[in-house]
């Protein structure tokens, strides 16, 4: 099948807006903001689904005085992409909670809100409205991938947003969230830990770590054998 040629000069065109393209939200103020405290720029993003049917209502909601909640964004499952507060203000999404020890993670952060009961996939045309605009809000405050969290990161137990159902390794493929480590978990945590513990107790001598087990299990189990386990923790655990 022959396709059509653009005539030279004009750019052709796709369904799907390239990632340079500005984005062009529907803009739907909210009452529910205030000012950034202390002077502070987003240096994070935080993610969310709505847990309501539909984006209209969430988009009520997110408006409604009497609710005092808000967020800078919110992308509709079709991939309309709502805008309700300034980049520049405090949106109140975030609520209680902390990340690196920092906490009003309102004042530091852009909340985006994603239309999701949280019991259903994430369509790929939300996914992608996503991926844009988390690439324009990253440019535009220099915020890097290690700066795309979710709700239940920093409200862990009061929050489960963006919830089981959100790909977040199709993010950390995108360099869009921070990749996740490859070790060899959990045998890694506890050969850490197990050095941590061996050092404390006073194995301190810079050896590697098939010597450093050889030399606990002389002192506190001989009878030991093999890779690491947790019994060779206990004698070093008061
Ligand atoms: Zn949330």
């Amino acid at each position: 099948m022959e396709m059509d040629t653009p005539a030279a000069g004009t750019p052709a065109h796709s369904a799907v807006p390239s990632t340079t393209d500005p984005l062009t939200p529907i803009w739907h103020p909210s009452p529910n903001f205030g000012p950034r405290r202390d002077g502070l720029k987003p240096s994070l993003i935080v993610l969310h689904y709505t847990a309501m049917n539909n984006a209209q209502e969430a988009l009520e909601r997110l408006c409604d005085p009497v609710h005092e909640v808000s967020a800078h964004y919110l992308i509709g499952g079709d991939g309309t992409l709502w805008q309700m507060v300034r980049e520049e203000d405090r949106a109140w999404h975030a609520g209680a909670g902390e990340w690196h020890g920092q906490n009003d993670i309102n004042s530091r952060s852009i909340g985006i809100e994603l239309d999701n009961t949280g019991q259903h996939p994430f369509s790929d045309l939300q996914m992608q409205r996503l991926e844009q605009l988390l690439r324009q809000i990253m440019r535009r405050w220099t915020i890097q991938p290690n700066g795309v969290i979710g709700h239940s990161d920093m409200a862990p137990g009061r929050k489960f947003d963006p919830g089981p159902k959100f790909d977040w390794l199709r993010l950390e493929r995108n360099a869009l969230a921070a990749p996740r480590g490859q070790g060899d978990s959990p045998q890694t945590a506890v050969q850490i830990q197990f050095r941590t513990l061996a050092q404390a107790a006073g194995f301190s001598a810079d050896v590697d770590d098939e010597t450093l087990l050889s030399a606990v299990r002389l002192r506190y189990r001989p009878w030991g054998k093999g890779p690491l386990q947790h019994a060779d923790l206990a004698p070093l655990t008061t």
